[in-house]
């Protein structure tokens, strides 16, 4: 971290500009509006100065810098084009152990100002420490016209009213409840009328709805963090407890609350951690105590997620439960390793089904699954590889079918490894595949060899690095 971002409350407190051109200025009405003492030092005055009003009880001195004007200053701002005088205020203020920005030149500069989104009382500071000031610009546009003007008066009002909330719920966790709910409903992303707004804390204050348990089903997608949706997002940051699956990869759940409490339920083929039946009951006491929870799980969760196991008991207990899809492994792999599920020339339905059952049972349809012209995504199939590549043979594919395995797919460590419906559980055992993995089989596979992208450019770099390597070797 190059610069600390703090916000310091200069009401009253002296200020020195040294500079009185136009960029003197606009540091000036900008220290104004945070009620600085100021105090403005340069030989000369553009005209500018003149229109800033008299009541503004600035005091002009009409001479050249020296150190003396920093005397009981809290902060300098040197706005000169002159590199002498700005090292000259630079050295002089660092002796004094005084915080100085130098307008546009990082070298001299203690402190810098970073580019501002005011809706005061938010205000949102932007900095690269001098590094992208392009970027800085883009990233502040972007925030301009995402937050309503009316932000401002919502935080207003929220100060306005954050003692009586206070006063009238004593527990800090049916406050924090309170503005969690207050911002669901007035999202800062919107517009919303003043007497709206008050009307609404008005009657809320006067009869609090009791905090009401609530689970969500959450789905956290293959891995990438980025395919989040917006809704799994919100619930994630705003749940008492997170109740997660070793399948949530960690880069997602660093989205999640901080103070959030975090229930481990990991599961691995095989080996339950927490049995099911506990799962359910670890979100059904916690929805009683009145906790809003988040049940995030990998992908979707009802797509060999159980989730449509914990809704029903919820309904059952009568808590009041939501479901928040999410991108099952089937779309985020075959996205990522450039694997179309259907293609009007290959495969006309995609079937999903799962791998880890007993194959010996005579409900599996092999005949179904062995269709030619459709693509078959088996979860949870590597351990069976063997048993699965067999049927299919016998049932009728041909084995030299194209089939793929993802390893952690739409992760930084995703791996495609492909072959065919013959070499299947052998692919899986010499690369030592490992969980989370997904067996993709079908003619789209092939279309893999010009489809993939993800990673592309690291492979490319990666096989750059070799060939120079391997030109130096023989050099
Ligand atoms: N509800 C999840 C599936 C849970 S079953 C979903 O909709 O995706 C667990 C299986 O999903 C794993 O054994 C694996 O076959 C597959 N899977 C989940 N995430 C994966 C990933 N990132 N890469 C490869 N396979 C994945």
């Amino acid at each position: 971290m190059e610069f600390f971002p703090i916000f310091l409350n200069l009401k009253r407190k002296p200020v020195l500009v040294v500079g009185g051109g136009e960029v003197a200025y606009r540091k000036v009405t900008a220290l104004k509006k945070a009620g600085a003492q100021l105090t403005v030092v340069s030989p000369s005055f553009h005209s500018l100065f003149g229109e800033l009003s008299t009541n503004d009880s600035i005091r002009y001195i009409e001479n050249e810098f020296h150190p003396y004007y920093l005397d009981h200053q809290y902060l300098v701002v040197s706005a000169t084009d002159d590199p002498q005088v700005n090292t000259a205020v630079y050295q002089a203020a660092t002796q004094r152990r005084i915080f100085v920005t130098t307008v546009d030149d990082l070298k001299r500069s203690s402190a810098i100002f970073p580019a501002v989104v005011d809706r005061s009382p938010i205000m949102i500071a932007i900095s690269s420490a001098g590094k992208a000031p392009v970027l800085v610009r883009k990233i502040k546009q972007q925030l301009e016209t995402w937050l309503p003007q009316s932000l401002g008066q919502l935080g207003t009002l929220a100060g306005e009213y954050r003692v009586k909330v206070k006063e009238r719920l004593h527990h800090f966790s049916a406050r924090r409840w309170f503005w969690e709910d207050f911002f669901q409903r007035f999202s800062p992303f919107q517009h919303h009328r003043e007497a709206d707004v008050r009307v609404y804390l008005e009657s809320e204050l006067q009869n609090p709805a009791p905090k009401k348990g609530h689970v969500a089903l959450v789905g956290a997608g293959p891995g990438d963090p980025e395919l989040l949706t917006l809704k799994a997002l919100q619930v994630m940051q705003s749940a008492d407890v997170i109740v997660h699956d070793r399948l949530v990869s960690d880069a997602v759940l660093a989205y999640a609350r901080k103070d959030a409490d975090y229930i481990s339920v990991g599961k691995t083929a095989g080996h339950h951690c927490v049995p099911q039946k506990e799962i359910n009951q670890i979100l059904v006491d916690l929805a009683k105590e009145g906790k809003v929870v988040c049940r995030l799980k990998g992908g979707d969760p009802f797509i060999f997620g159980r989730g449509g196991e914990e809704a029903e008991i919820l309904h059952q207990q009568g808590v009041a439960f939501s479901i928040v899809p999410g991108i099952t492994a089937a779309s985020g792999c075959s996205a990522y390793a450039g694997i179309p599920l259907t293609h009007r020339d290959h495969a006309q339905h995609v079937h999903i089904v799962t791998g880890h059952r007993k194959y010996d049972s005579e409900a599996t349809d092999w005949q179904a699954l062995a269709q030619s012209n459709q693509t078959l995504v088996i979860y949870m199939g590597l351990l069976h590889a063997e048993v699965i590549q067999q049927q299919l043979i016998t049932h009728g594919r041909a084995k030299e079918t194209p089939v793929a395995i993802v390893e952690n797919g739409t992760r930084d460590n995703q791996r495609v490894i492909s072959g065919t419906l013959n070499e299947l559980s052998q692919l899986i055992q010499s690369n030592e595949v490992g969980s989370p993995g997904l067996i993709i089989v079908g003619e789209v596979v092939a279309l893999q060899q010009s489809l993939q992208w993800f990673k592309q450019d690291q492979e490319e770099k990666q096989l750059e690095t070799i060939n120079v390597q391997g030109q130096v070797r023989a050099s």
